[in-house]
């Protein structure tokens, strides 16, 4: 399989740990590092890999600096540190949103715009997100400034739109805290909807600003498909999808199951799932904004029941209440999707020191040139 030439800014911007390796060898690296953590609880199946390897990423996430001259790029941070370095283009991230940073420099230094100063503590341009939606072809721009007023906006979005007319909406996100998150709470919408839209396994999904989103769209589709298969709804089931985003994984599984109950942390993401249910006309699925844990062990305290749970936990993992209270729900399957072996491997030690029996371990590779492995492990429970 041909590998474009090494990227110029990987030593110093370490987003990509395998740069200049070929994809076959990636996959057989991921394929170990699964198999080693995890090849103790049973056969790990063979990665999927990505039929695209390159300009996957559809968040795009640039940091304004500008040089001695005056002249406005966007950059990252450096690893470990908060020197920003300069990037012009990207070969994991999607092409338009990389030209869309590029033009956005441009724009800072034409309508003079203040930029932010971390040292400092001045200026108010900080960074700029792109979300791309490479079904629906719509884009969402969100700036983060330091202060509300954002001088001459109209003309701004004019410009924009002018010389971008994919984009189709401009938030600004107000972040005047000195953090290394990138968005604050408020966001003010310039122009659009606020939010975009991306059809993901035959559904059309709305994503907010602020709301998790797979990076990899279409390998997003792989990787739902290996969880609804472990799943394995014949449409009687009450599904629990934990730690559901937007809702992505809940709603493709409605359709085969009675009833769906989705937790999420972050309020924007419950109510873009909400409405991503609306949209859908999908009525067996409402959406909780609660801990997932906690939920869990109020569930269990309330004698529900579930048939199935999926969780999709955050790299750190889930948590031992939550799995506790999974044993008292009593599902006859869990399907755990998750980011990290590592975290996994913790998790599944506990799982099966209660008794579940690990069915099927599935890789996906959703973030190539990274060493990050998705992995989807069906579980099934064996103690009566
Ligand atoms: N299943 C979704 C989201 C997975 S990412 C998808 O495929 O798109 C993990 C999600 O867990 C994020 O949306 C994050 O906001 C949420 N999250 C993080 N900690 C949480 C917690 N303690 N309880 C509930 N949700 C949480």
């Amino acid at each position: 399989m041909a590998t474009i030439g090494k990227c110029p800014y990987s030593n110093r911007c370490g987003g990509c740990d395998y740069q200049g390796v070929p994809y076959e060898e990636q996959l057989a690296i991921k394929q170990k590092t699964v198999r080693t953590l995890l090849g103790g609880f049973g056969k790990v199946e063979p990665i999927l890999a990505a039929e695209h390897p390159e300009y996957y990423r559809n968040k795009v996430h640039g940091v304004f600096g500008r040089d001695r001259k005056g002249n406005v790029y966007t950059g990252i941070y450096e690893e470990n540190s908060h020197r920003i370095v300069p990037v012009r283009g990207c070969m994991i991230e999607d092409q338009k949103a990389t030209a869309i940073l590029q033009t956005l420099s441009e724009m800072a230094r034409q309508f003079k715009i203040h930029i932010y100063d971390e040292d400092r503590g001045t200026g108010l341009l900080r960074h700029a997100l792109i979300r791309t939606a490479a079904s629906t072809g719509e884009i969402m721009v969100v700036l983060v400034i330091t202060d509300p007023i954002f001088p001459s906006k109209n003309n701004f979005v004019k410009e924009l739109r002018r010389r971008h007319p994919e984009v189709t909406t401009v938030v600004l996100n107000i972040n005047d805290r000195p953090t290394s998150m990138v968005l604050g709470e408020r966001n003010i919408v310039l122009y659009g909807k606020g939010f975009i839209e991306d059809v993901l396994c035959g559904l059309r999904f709305r994503l907010s600003p602020s709301a998790f989103y797979q990076v990899n769209s279409e390998q997003t589709a792989v990787l739902y498909k290996q969880a609804i298969d472990a799943a394995a709804l014949t449409g009687t089931e009450r599904v629990i999808d934990a730690y559901c985003g937007i809702g992505t994984i809940g709603l493709c599984a409605a359709k085969g199951a009675l009833e769906v109950i989705g937790v999420e942390l972050n309020r924007d993401a419950v109510r873009d799932a909400v409405a991503n249910a609306r949209r859908n006309e999908i009525k067996n699925a409402r959406f909780v904004c609660a801990d997932a844990g906690d939920f869990m062990v109020n569930m269990a305290a309330e004698g529900e029941t579930a048939d199935v749970v999926i969780l999709d936990p955050p790299r750190s993992g889930s948590t031992a209440a939550f799995i506790e209270s999974v044993n008292k729900l009593r599902p006859a399957k869990v399907v755990y999707v998750s980011c990290d072996p590592n975290t996994l491997k913790r998790d599944l030690e506990l799982f099966k020191k209660s008794g579940w029996k690990i069915r099927r371990i599935q890789p996906v590779d959703m973030f190539p040139y990274t060493k990050h492995v998705e992995t989807v492990v069906g579980l099934q429970r064996t103690n009566t």
